[in-house]
């Protein structure tokens, strides 16, 4: 991510992997029993799990777009999320970079529920993070908060949803690549994943697509401080992600950030999915060589999971 004047996000991009066609109606599943307390699953996110999670994705190394680390990184998080009871599918495209042409691939994840097709399931709600890290050839970047942070909450949340299947089947967890500019942002340098995806969308009936989304990007850190930009979000989810903050005992480390962030929340913001992106920008090993998982922490790691999960179940699926 970077903080930027935003700029048009269109490039021209050839999919080799197109989605299906959208069916004419899906499923309507029963609406949720009412949101209570003592019944919540946010108080059983576990930041240990999630920690050794992280710990795994960095130890695959430096991840860029393209790589062989970064297929070996997929599969894991292809066979662990199997394992907590969810469906992959690797949406797969090509993009023009400034290290040549590329071969992308966001992973989707759905609930297992048990029915025919997940994939024409409405999902209202989205979770997000990006799991390739950024190119550097000057030094080893592993991208342990930058990168691996998110997609270990996204795993500990799949692990701890997969115990509520009538929440986890309103959501679908995404792992985009190529959120990482090789150089700069421009609109053919980095967002490829969230673009592609968001694109990919546009071509189903509104009324299927997801509403609203929780972006998790550097949410792991010990000294955690997510503050949420000011653009892409709704006034409304902004309130109702510091309102979970509170709720959640963790208010010292949420704020809002008159900011404006590019990141993968912008271009699924431009498609009209309402977006919040928790991220903490003081970083201050930020892309360099010391964004190793020695950084990390569990209750770092809790914090950021237990308010995603508050967040979700309490206000934006009922
Ligand atoms: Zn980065």
């Amino acid at each position: 991510m970077v903080v930027a004047t935003l700029m048009a996000l269109t490039s021209c991009q050839k999919s080799t992997s197109p989605e299906p066609a959208a069916s004419a109606s899906g499923p309507v599943p029963p609406p949720l029993p009412a949101y209570a307390e003592t019944t919540a699953l946010y108080k059983k996110f576990d930041g240990a799990k999630a920690l050794d999670w992280a710990r795994q994705i960095t130890n695959y190394g430096p991840r860029p777009a393209g790589s062989e680390n970064l297929e070996k990184t997929r599969l894991f998080l292809e066979t662990e999320l199997r394992t907590l009871g969810w469906v992959t599918q690797r949406q797969s495209f090509e993009d023009t970079t400034p290290r040549g042409r590329l071969t992308f691939v966001n992973l989707r994840a759905r609930f297992n529920g048990g029915d025919s097709d997940p994939w024409q399931r409405p999902t209202p709600l989205l979770i997000a993070s990006h799991y390739d890290t950024k190119f550097y050839k000057e030094f080893v970047f592993v991208g342990a908060n930058d990168g691996a942070s998110g997609n270990a909450a996204q795993l500990e949340l799949a692990r701890l949803l997969a115990t509520d299947p009538a929440v986890a089947r309103r959501i679908e967890l995404v792992f985009f690549d190529g959120e990482e500019a090789t150089i700069n942002y421009t609109p053919l340098d980095g967002l490829h994943g969230s673009r592609y995806y968001a694109r990919e969308w546009r071509q189903w009936p509104r009324d299927r697509r997801p509403q609203r989304g929780i972006l998790l990007d550097m949410v792991g850190e010990n000294n955690l401080r997510i503050e949420i930009p000011a653009n892409q979000s709704s006034s409304t989810m902004r309130q109702l992600a510091l309102r979970a903050a509170t709720e959640a005992g963790h208010s010292a480390h949420f704020g809002l950030s008159s900011q404006e962030i590019l990141d993968d929340h912008v271009p699924l913001g431009m498609a009209g999915i309402e977006m919040v992106n928790f991220i903490d920008l003081n970083y201050p090993v930020w892309h360099t060589a010391k964004d190793t998982a020695d950084q990390l922490s569990a209750a770092s790691l809790q914090i950021a999971g237990q308010v995603t999960v508050l967040l979700a179940e309490k206000y934006l699926l009922r």
